[in-house]
């Protein structure tokens, strides 16, 4: 299964990534995580991201293309992949399909969650990530037994950086001009599946995997 996932930052792409990509055994791949790991390892790569994501920007292409190219090239990726925050804009879905082309294959589907913007501005607003494991929960919705501590690994939980109102709200901006239009991309391309995505998370999941039966390649 190669599969993308969309939606507006908060829609529940990365809480819903990592039981799609268990269900399906492929690797999840987090352009965010990626990121966010080079940034606190200090790596040229964090040092050029940095800026960008402080202001709820999209890291430029040019980075960002190469570090997926590179992420898709390893092992685990060959027989399939879930991908989390890439592509974001339609240059990056041309050579995400060109990618695949050199190897011989394509994409299986797009999963757009659908997310209002009111829930979405609650959901990042509480957000809270787990520093070792990245598990991600929320102060409400999705909240650890003891705050402050992920339930998975006892790792400490930290809001990010870009989940303040003012950076939210950019984040928003940027989605609504350089991501959605990939949503036609997709959709014109006869790959595209919209899910509602409201409601508790596991009921979320079950309506992604049941979307997904159809497509299941015999395993
Ligand atoms: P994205 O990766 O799309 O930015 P996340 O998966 O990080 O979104 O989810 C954003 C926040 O919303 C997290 O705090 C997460 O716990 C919470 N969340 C995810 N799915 C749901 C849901 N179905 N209902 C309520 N909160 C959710
Ligand atoms: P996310 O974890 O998906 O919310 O991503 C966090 C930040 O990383 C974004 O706001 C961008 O600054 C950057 N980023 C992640 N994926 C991409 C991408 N595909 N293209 C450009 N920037 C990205």
């Amino acid at each position: 299964m190669r599969l993308v996932l969309v939606g507006p930052p908060g829609a529940g792409k990365g809480t819903q990534a990592q039981f799609i990509a268990e269900h399906h055994s492929v690797p999840k791949i987090s352009t965010g995580d990626i990121f966010r790991a080079n940034v606190s390892q200090g790596t040229p790569l964090g040092l050029k991201a940095k800026a960008y994501m402080d202001r709820g920007d999209l890291v430029p292409d040019d980075v960002t293309i190469d570090m997926v190219g590179l992420r898709l090239s390893e092992d685990d990726a060959k027989h399939g992949f879930l991908l989390d925050g890439f592509p974001r804009t339609v240059p990056q879905a041309h050579v995400l399909d060109d990618l695949l082309a050199e190897v011989g294959v394509k994409l299986d589907v797009v999963l757009e969650l659908v997310v209002e913007n009111d829930e979405v501005i609650r959901r990042l607003s509480g957000r809270r990530t787990c520093r070792t494991c990245n598990h991600i929960w929320h102060v409400d919705f999705d909240p650890p037994a003891v705050e402050g501590i992920c339930d998975l690994d006892g790792g400490a939980l930290y809001h990010r950086d870009d989940d303040q109102p003012e950076t939210i709200a950019n984040r928003l901006e940027v989605y609504a001009s350089d991501t959605a239009p990939l949503i036609n991309y997709y959709a014109e391309r006869g790959l595209l599946i919209g899910l509602d995505a409201t409601g508790p998370v596991d009921d979320v999941t079950q309506r992604a995997i049941d979307a997904l039966r159809p497509l299941q390649h015999d395993q």
